[in-house]
């Protein structure tokens, strides 16, 4: 057993209140992105134009999602809406940590299972 995790040492009933507890806290499954948010500041190609001295135009958002390897897609997000990708993005790595979360907690009382029949 992975001694990092630390569930060896809580009782059964323990894992399955922390089960339920990471299962209320998991946030809609429909208000989730995968991708990540990167800002750029940049230049407009005009000579005369202040960002030809340094002084860049920005914040410009863009969205970033790995489709395989290699493949990425994504495009430009609006300024009005970067809150709301900000927050579907963190909604999708809340929600996969505690799918994993629920999935160890469920392997180990697997293994109490095992340990519990062979004792039998
Ligand atoms: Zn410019």
């Amino acid at each position: 057993m992975k001694a990092s995790s630390g569930l060896g040492r809580l009782s059964k009933l323990a894992l399955r209140q922390r089960k339920q507890g990471l299962a209320k806290l998991l946030p809609p499954v429909t208000e989730i992105l995968r991708g990540s948010l990167i800002e750029r500041y940049v230049t407009c190609g005009n000579p005369a134009c202040k960002c030809a001295r340094g002084e860049r135009h920005g914040p410009m958002w863009y969205l970033t999602v790995t489709l395989g390897p290699g493949r990425t897609t994504g495009g430009i997000i609006g300024a009005e809406h970067v809150e709301r990708v900000r927050t579907w993005i963190e909604n999708y790595h809340t929600l996969k940590d505690h799918l994993e979360k629920i999935s160890e907690i469920n392997r180990e009382l697997l293994r109490r299972d095992r340990k519990q029949e062979r004792k039998q």
